[in-house]
């Protein structure tokens, strides 16, 4: 097995016991620990949340939707929002990383942070340069190359300017 079907295999793992019937027809509200397992016992995970890992993890609601796009933060109560497409069809690494990331945002919210500062451009937001941090750190622990995690940063909201100047935040080395 090469370094990153190792990657691949691990991460699939964490998905292997999501229920099927949560890609049903409708929206679902299910709790974050019920059907992402052992994220408590990832080493970015417990660095955002500490010894409440385990405790926010298996209070945190996850609303199952068929919003366009990828997953998010709902601003008024904290709960994660995800795209059920994104779950059925997106790249598992890109979907892994993507929950380390929001779930700083769950624990910034927590502490009362704005998520969405206007007054800021999104590739320079405190905030997301934070989240982004800690799913480069776990990219990085898992074996991801740096070109990996540059087209991991990459997306189709963001002009080729944005994106260096995020790569150069969180230390990516520009293609
Ligand atoms: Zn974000």
């Amino acid at each position: 097995m090469t370094a990153i079907e190792y990657v691949a295999f691990r991460i699939l793992r964490l998905f292997r016991k999501l229920p099927f019937n949560i890609l049903g027809v409708g929206t679902r509200k299910v709790i974050f620990a019920d059907y992402f397992k052992d994220f408590e016992k990832v080493e970015a995970v417990k660095a955002i949340f500490g010894d409440k890992t385990g405790e926010i993890l298996s209070h945190l609601t996850v609303e199952l939707s068929w919003i366009f796009g990828y997953m998010y933060v709902d601003g008024s109560d904290g709960h994660l929002v995800i795209s059920k497409n994104y779950l059925n069809n997106g790249d598992k690494t890109d979907i892994y990383l993507d929950l380390i990331h929001e779930l700083c945002h769950v624990k910034q919210f927590m502490d009362g942070r704005e998520l969405f500062d206007p007054r800021y451009d999104y590739v320079e937001r405190p905030t997301e340069i934070e989240a982004y941090r800690y799913c480069v750190q776990e990219a990085r622990r898992l074996g991801l190359s740096e070109e990996r995690i540059y087209l991991y940063l990459k997306t189709e909201w963001m002009s080729e300017d944005d994106l260096k100047r995020l790569a150069k935040s969180v230390n990516i080395s520009c293609g």
